[in-house]
């Protein structure tokens, strides 16, 4: 069995209820507890990418305005899935979960140190911060889940587009929560 970690991405209060929320997100959060949960009790790796801006940021001025800004409340995770003591918590300041992070030389050091093979990956949005951190993974060799009702977007357009554009370019491998549950399960 494929060695995994679940990487969730930017669940939280700026994005499920704060400034740049959409209730599309809301459908997510119930299959995702029970994802984090399942990998907990098995062993498989927990790792939460957080936005954690700077208002200078590029991303911050250019784009988006004030979000998920280091330090706010909006920047933390979601009380329904609040990180618990094993969990990794890995901040990013652009899209990519990648992007001069930690987080590249934290999957390789699990497992005892053979690293992580396929990651999973959850939470929002679809097209912007899962995409990327897909492209980051598959430019550095992991293999994609991706958990089809574990992620979401600000419209079903951009989701649906999103899914596509994973499964086309990065071969992501779509599933549900549940499937996913289930080969966690064999671990
Ligand atoms: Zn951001």
């Amino acid at each position: 069995m494929a060695r995994m970690a679940v990487l969730v991405l930017d669940m939280l209060n700026d994005f499920v209820t704060g400034k740049l929320k959409t209730d599309r997100v809301a459908r997510i959060i119930k299959p995702l507890q029970k994802l984090v949960e399942a990998a907990r009790s098995h062993g498989v790796p927990v790792i939460y990418s957080n936005d954690a801006h700077l208002s200078t940021d590029f991303e911050v001025v250019e784009r988006w305005g004030d979000h998920a800004i280091k330090g706010s409340p909006g920047s933390q995770v979601i009380p329904e899935l609040a990180p618990e003591e094993n969990d990794f918590l890995v901040e990013k300041r652009v899209y990519s979960g990648f992007y001069e992070t930690r987080l590249d030389s934290l999957l390789r050091s699990l497992y005892n140190g053979m690293g992580v093979e396929t990651v999973i990956l959850v939470g929002v949005h679809t097209h912007i911060c899962v995409r990327h951190t897909a492209a980051d993974a598959f430019y550095r060799g992991y293999k994609i889940i991706v958990a089809s009702d574990g992620v979401q977007a600000f419209t079903r357009k951009d989701h649906e587009e999103g899914l596509k554009y994973l499964k086309d370019i990065y071969s992501a491998e779509m599933k549900t929560v549940n499937e996913i549950i289930e080969e966690i399960e064999q671990v």
